[in-house]
This record gives C-alpha cells, structure tokens and sequence, in this order.
C-alpha cells in the first residue's frame, strides 16, 4: 500500500491515508493467478507532497479521478475472495496497522475483518538473512540479497512492491518454516496485541509488578535490599542511592520498567556509588 499522512481536522489526529493498493494474488503451487491495483480518492488529504509525488509518480489529479476507500476496499476484499486457508502478506506488519487505522477511521470497523490469517514476510525473509543487531532490511535490500533484478521492477508503486514480494516468497519458500509465521487474526486479541505500544512505567501503582522484584542484593557483601526508588523522567528509570545496612557502603540502584502486552520487563542496574571527584573550572 501507498499512504499519506493527513489530519483529521474534527478530532485533531493525523492518519495515514491508504491512496492506493496493490497485491498479487497466488495459488496453492505458488504461481500468480490474480494482479489487483487501484488509487483510492481520499478523505483528508488535500494535496499530496512533492517528496511523495516525486517517489510514487501518483499525481493529485490521478487521486481525484479515483474511487473511495468504500468503493475499492469493497472490490479489493471480493478479489482478495479469502477463505480460512488464505494468507495474507505483506511487507512488515506496518500496512496491517495501517489498515486497522482506515478501517476505524473511515468503515467505522476496528478489525480488518476480511483477513483471517495473516503472515509478516519481512520477518519469515529476516529468517534466512543475518543483519547486524538483527536490524530490519528493506524490501529492495533483501532483493538484492537474493540476487533479484529490481530493475524488473519499478519500486514504490504498491504493485510492484507486491511483485518483488512474490518473488523472495517463491524464492525462498520453506512450508514447514513458513507455518511458523502464520497468525490467525480471528483470535479474540490479536488486533489488541497488534495495536498494543510497548512503553516505559513511570507509575509503579499503576503496573501489575511482583513485588518479589523490588530488591537487589548488595554488589559488596550480597546482602539484600529492598528498593524504594523514584522515577526520574530524564533517565526513564527508577532510581535510588541507598547505604547497605551490613557493609554500610553507598549503592545506586537503577530499575526500568517497560510494559509490553502481556508482561512487565525489568531491567536492573546496581553499582556501588563512587564519589566524582569536584571538577576544576577551567
Ligand atoms: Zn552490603
């Protein structure tokens, strides 16, 4: 998908705006049986930018004479035809989010309804290629990798994304590793689990955390000690200097925090406190 960011005027959020679509379809045996491409007419944006322009080659006027988001989500869901044994995939799960947002935003719908099970391919490619860090790659990165042409293929245009798509899926299909990457959108939290931000707890009452893992032990002598810390919103963390009722030595304890779906994880830091030395005025 294409999308553009616009804002919401009545309700003072930004979306971003599918203004176009484009998939391939593929049967059993991997082979393309069906190509689907439109613009979309959209609702709050005005005028797209000339960045945006210059990358697409969509112009405005290709986005006035085009149909609504209603009219081609409709024709798009009856080519799509998707059953219970249908995967849907896509480049990273960013055109999944997208989606959830313009079909609350403009279907008034909060699940993508028409999408039972669905596939991240940029992470099932991931699985094949070794990245620094493990960082994500980019569509024409991992095309490369596979030493696909992309000069076949015109990139950022939703077609021919999807086209470079289909030929790393067919090139490096692996059934049994692909089963793997397959999530049924029909569970009852998946577009929760989907949407949910990951974030830092800077209210301790306010998180589900055991209290056993609010103690440290003393880096010193091992004796354990129980953590009273305040949450300091430079460093994001929880932090404390304490003195070891044993050793008597200073201990700096910094805890965070972070809230993902279904679990709180913490992170500890515990030194022994070192006195900094006055720095000279130079
Ligand atoms: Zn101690």
């Amino acid at each position: 998908m294409e999308f553009n960011s616009a804002k919401i005027k009545e309700l003072g959020i930004f979306i971003n705006e599918i203004i176009e679509i484009g998939a391939v379809k593929l049967n059993e045996n991997l082979e393309e049986v069906g190509v689907f491409s439109s613009t979309i007419k959209p609702c709050y944006t005005k005028k797209l930018n000339s960045y945006f322009k210059k990358l697409t080659h969509i112009n405005d006027k290709d986005l006035k004479n085009s149909e609504s988001f209603n009219e081609v989500i409709e024709k798009f869901i009856k080519w799509c035809d998707c059953d219970e044994n249908t995967v849907f995939l896509s480049w990273s799960d960013t055109d999944l989010h997208v989606f959830v947002e313009n079909f609350t935003q403009l279907l008034k719908c909060e699940n993508v309804y028409f999408i039972k099970k669905y596939a991240d391919l940029q992470k099932y490619i991931m699985s094949f290629v070794k990245t620094e860090n493990n960082n994500q790659i980019s569509l024409s990165a991992a095309a490369e990798k596979f030493s696909l042409s992309t000069d076949d293929f015109s990139a950022h245009r939703a077609t021919d994304d999807s086209r470079v798509c289909e030929a790393l899926f067919q090139k490096t299909f692996d059934e049994k590793k692909f089963l793997n990457f397959i999530r049924n959108t029909q569970e009852p939290l998946f577009y929760r689990r989907l949407v949910f931000k990951p974030h830092i707890i800077s209210d301790l009452k306010k998180a589900n955390i055991d209290k056993k893992q609010l103690s440290y032990t003393c880096p010193v002598c091992k004796e354990k000690i129980k953590f009273d810390g305040k949450f300091n919103a430079k460093l994001k963390a929880f932090c404390e200097i304490k003195q070891c009722k044993n050793c008597k030595n200073k201990i700096v304890a910094t805890f965070r925090f972070k809230q993902n779906f279904d679990s709180v994880h913490i992170s500890k830091r515990i030194k022994k406190y070192i006195k900094k030395k006055p720095q000279e005025n130079s």
